[in-house]
């Protein structure tokens, strides 16, 4: 398909100046503005291409020397957005046109306004780490926006409602249509009067000044579900700020921080904990007694216990968020090796020493020394 000639499409001559570019393409830019044209917005949208595209070229001195010199290939035209041929959706105009006519004063790419939701709120709360775990149920005091309790939200001092914007009929916003040389552009702004609103309030509410709105502050029970943890976040549907307009409250996201414990620590639903033992007790086994989240209990340690075994209560670790039942309670066995033995509990363990025979230490020692035979032997 052939191109159009740019200088055409702007409709400027080949000498043109860079201001009547500029001017020549904000004029048809608004002209062939979708929002301008809603009986024929592909159309529109068809013609406000052509004429950006124009535009991004003539308005750059290098792009328009080259393709002065070489026509539409000297160009190099990308386009904006992915090159010649992307696709060239209608959510890009408001973007353009709130940076291109910005400074113009008309809010041309503004949206129709309905009704939105308010705005959600955010606040961290501080959780031990067994309410953490099992659960808990807390008061915190936010502040949010609510409806002015005097007005009832409407604005207006009591016993008078908010009228119809005379300005725009309730519209909210004002359309202007100017004729122009080649024939005319309709803009639409923001009605100033109810800025937007399409009703006005005649005498405001003296508890809100007429913005029927207010702040308050408010305690909202939290229902911490058992199993969260640091980085969990609720959310609390309509605890947010009012909305406008008759939308929806926003939303309360309350994030979790679970404070460290002095001696679990947390593996997912898993609550692992270390416990120190004797190398008599690792040796002889015992029943020793170990904390769980439930308070004390008693624990058997087996006979021969080795370093680093690791032992699993199961569900005595914390209840699953999504899903049935709990961790285990896992036990990592720390074994101590005593210090500052006293002359008669060396000779007493070297005594021992002697009795004792290679395979008693079956589990580890026979293994590492097999190893070190065939290491050097083999
Ligand atoms: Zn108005
Ligand atoms: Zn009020």
């Amino acid at each position: 398909m052939a191109k159009k000639d740019y200088y055409e499409v702007l409709g400027v001559s080949r000498d043109a100046p860079e201001a009547e570019i500029k001017k020549a393409y904000r004029r048809l830019a608004r002209k062939y503005h979708p929002d301008t044209n809603p009986e024929r917005k592909e159309e529109a949208a068809e013609k406000f291409k052509e004429i950006h595209e124009a535009y991004e070229v003539l308005s750059d001195p290098e792009k328009r020397a080259r393709y002065d010199q070489f026509g539409h290939a000297g160009a190099e035209f990308t386009g904006f957005g992915g090159g010649p041929g992307a696709d060239f959706g209608f959510g890009g105009f408001g973007d353009i046109f709130d940076i291109l006519f910005n400074n113009l004063g008309g809010p041309f790419g503004q949206r129709p306004r309905g009704p939105q939701k308010g705005a959600d709120l955010q606040m961290e709360v501080s959780l031990s780490f067994e309410e953490a775990a099992f659960g808990v149920e807390r008061e915190v005091e936010i502040s949010r926006w609510e409806d002015c309790e005097q007005c009832r939200g409407t604005g207006a001092a009591p016993g008078t409602k908010p009228v119809t914007c005379s300005t725009c009929g309730g519209a909210g916003r004002i359309r202007t249509t100017q004729s122009i040389a080649f024939g005319s552009f309709q803009t639409v702004r923001t009605c100033d009067r109810c800025r937007g609103e399409g009703r006005v309030v005649e005498k405001p509410c003296t508890a809100c000044q007429g913005r029927g709105k207010a702040r308050r502050r408010r305690k909202v029970k939290i229902k911490v579900p058992p199993g969260v943890d640091t980085g969990s976040v609720l959310r609390l549907a309509g605890e947010g700020d009012l909305g406008t307009r008759g939308g929806p409250p926003g939303d309360l996201f309350v994030a979790i921080h679970v404070r460290p414990h002095k001696i679990f620590r947390r593996e997912g639903a898993d609550v692992v904990c270390e416990i120190p033992i004797s190398f008599v007790q690792a040796a002889l086994g015992d029943e020793i007694e170990i904390p769980t989240l439930e308070g004390k209990t008693n624990f058997k340690i087996p006979e021969g216990t080795q370093p680093g075994a690791v032992f699993h209560l199961r569900g005595k670790g914390i209840p699953r968020l999504r899903g049935y039942g709990r961790g285990d309670q896992v036990i990592k066995v720390d074994v101590l090796i005593p210090t500052r033995l006293t002359d008669k509990q060396k000779e007493l363990l070297r005594q021992f020493e002697k009795s004792t025979r290679g395979d008693q230490y079956q589990a580890r020692g026979k293994g590492f020394f097999e190893k070190m035979k065939d290491a050097f032997m083999g």
